[in-house]
C-alpha cells in the first residue's frame, strides 16, 4: 500500500458579525482540509485550524508531499518523526531562512507543526477507513458520547462588553440543553468583566457551569487579582489566564493562588510544552490542539503524560477529530463545540451528516475514520487553494 499524493484545500468563511476575543478581533472562520490518496482508492481527509492558511499549505504541498509519496500511510509514527526532522535538523533549513539569513527556524515552526497535524489526523482517518472502523474505536474507545460544551462569550463587533448580547447567546446555549458554558474574560476592564460574568451566572442559575477564558490577557498580578474576583460566580476554570510570555511558571504562581482550576495548552505546539505546563505550571484540565499541531499521534502522548499527572483532557476546537480522541482516553473530559452559526459557519455548513449535539453529549458517527464527510456547496463557496 503507498500513499500516491496529498491534496489541500483552503477555507474560509467571513464572518456576518464579527467579534472580539479578550485581545484580538475574529472576522473569519477558516479551516485547512489535507486529503491523503493511496493506490487503494481510499482517501484519508485531516483538518488544520491554523494559520497563515497560504504558509502552511505551502509546506504541506511543496515540503511533505514528495516525502510522502510512496511511502505505506499505515507508518504513521515513523512518518511524524521524519516531519518533525524539518524542525529541529538540516532539512528545515530551506524553511527557515530569510534574505540568504537564518532566523533558526522559529518564523516557521507554528506552522510545520500545523501542516504535521493535517498529515498525521489525515492518516489516522485512512487507518480508520481501511479497517473499517471509527477512529474512537481504532484507539480502544467504546462510547460514542461525549459530553461537551457550548463555547462563545464574546465581546461585541468593536471589543465593547456587549452584556445584554452575551446574556442572549449564553441562555440561548442553555435552552439547547448545554449545561456547561464558556466566555471570554480579560478584555475590559475587571470590574466590568465581574459585571459579564455575575449577569451571565444571575442568567444560566447556579447548576450551570460557567468557564472563563482570558486568551492570554493578563500578567500574574492582574491574573490573580481577577481569578479572586471570579471566585465568588464558581467557574469551572480559568483558560489561559496569562500572556504568552510567562505562561508556564508565572502560571504556577496563578495556579496556587485560587481554587479555581487553571486550563491551558491550546497555543503550544508538541509534548515538551504541555509537560511544563503541568509540572510548573499547575495545569488542572489540558487544551492541546491537535488540529492545530502534532495530530492525534502528538495529542496521545499529551494525554498519557496528563493521565499520569491527574490532568483532564478537554481539547480545544474541532470536535470533529476532538471527540474521537476524548472517548478513547481515560482521562478524556470534554469537548469544546460552536453552536452559534455567527460564530461558526463552517460548524454549521462544512460537513454532511455532521453529528448531533443532544442535551450537550455529542455523539460520535458510527462510520469509518473520523466520519468526516464534506459538504460539496460549501467547499464551493468557501473554498479556494
Ligand atoms: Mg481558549
Amino acid at each position: 500500500m503507498k500513499i500516491t499524493d496529498l491534496r489541500v484545500q483552503l477555507i474560509s468563511a467571513k464572518l456576518s458579525r464579527p467579534y472580539w476575543m479578550s485581545l484580538e478581533p475574529y472576522q473569519t472562520s477558516s479551516e485547512i482540509v489535507v486529503e491523503i490518496e493511496t493506490d487503494t482508492g481510499v482517501v484519508g481527509i485531516g483538518e488544520v485550524h491554523g494559520r497563515p492558511l497560504e504558509q502552511i499549505s505551502a509546506i504541506l504541498t511543496d515540503v511533505f508531499a514528495p516525502v510522502l509519496r510512496g511511502r505505506n500511510p499505515l507508518e504513521h509514527s515513523a512518518i511524524w518523526e521524519e516531519l518533525f526532522l524539518y524542525a529541529h535538523s538540516r532539512r528545515g533549513a530551506a524553511l527557515s531562512g530569510s534574505h540568504g539569513q537564518p532566523h533558526f527556524g522559529a518564523g516557521a515552526r507554528p506552522q510545520l507543526m500545523a501542516a504535521i497535524a493535517g498529515v498525521d489526523l489525515a492518516l489516522w482517518d485512512l487507518k480508520g477507513k481501511l479497517l473499517g472502523v471509527p477512529v474512537y474505536k481504532l484507539l480502544g474507545g467504546s462510547n460514542p458520547r461525549v459530553p461537551s460544551y457550548a463555547s462563545g462569550g464574546y465581546y461585541g463587533p468593536e471589543g465593547e462588553p456587549a452584556i445584554a448580547a452575551l446574556v442572549a447567546e449564553m441562555t440561548s446555549y442553555t435552552a439547547l440543553g448545554f449545561t456547561a458554558v464558556k466566555m471570554k474574560v480579560g478584555g475590559q476592564p475587571l470590574n466590568i468583566d465581574v459585571d459579564r460574568v455575575r449577569a451571565v451566572r444571575e442568567a444560566v442559575g447556579p447548576t450551570v457551569d460557567i468557564m472563563l477564558d482570558a486568551n492570554s490577557a493578563y500578567d500574574v498580578p492582574e491574573a490573580i487579582r481577577a481569578a479572586r474576583a471570579f471566585e465568588p460566580f464558581a467557574p469551572r476554570w480559568l483558560e489561559e489566564p496569562l500572556r504568552w510570555y510567562d505562561s508556564v511558571f508565572g502560571l504556577g504562581e496563578v495556579s496556587r493562588a485560587t481554587d479555581i482550576p487553571v486550563a491551558s495548552g491550546e497555543s503550544e505546539m508538541h509534548r515538551w510544552a504541555c509537560r511544563d505546563l503541568i509540572l510548573h505550571g499547575g495545569v488542572r484540565i489540558m487544551q492541546f490542539d491537535s488540529t492545530r499541531a502534532g495530530g492525534a499521534t502528538e495529542w496521545l502522548r499529551v494525554a498519557a503524560y496528563a493521565a499520569a499527572h491527574g490532568v483532564l483532557m478537554a481539547p480545544h476546537h474541532d470536535p470533529q477529530i476532538h471527540g474521537h480522541l476524548v472517548a478513547a482516553v481515560p482521562n478524556g473530559h470534554v469537548l469544546e463545540v460552536f453552536p452559534n452559526k455567527q460564530r461558526d459557519p463552517l460548524w454549521d455548513e462544512l460537513y454532511l451528516h455532521r453529528p448531533e449535539v443532544v442535551d450537550g453529549v455529542y455523539t460520535l458517527p458510527d462510520r469509518p475514520g473520523f466520519g468526516i464527510e464534506l459538504n460539496p456547496d460549501a467547499l464551493q463557496k468557501y473554498g479556494y487553494s
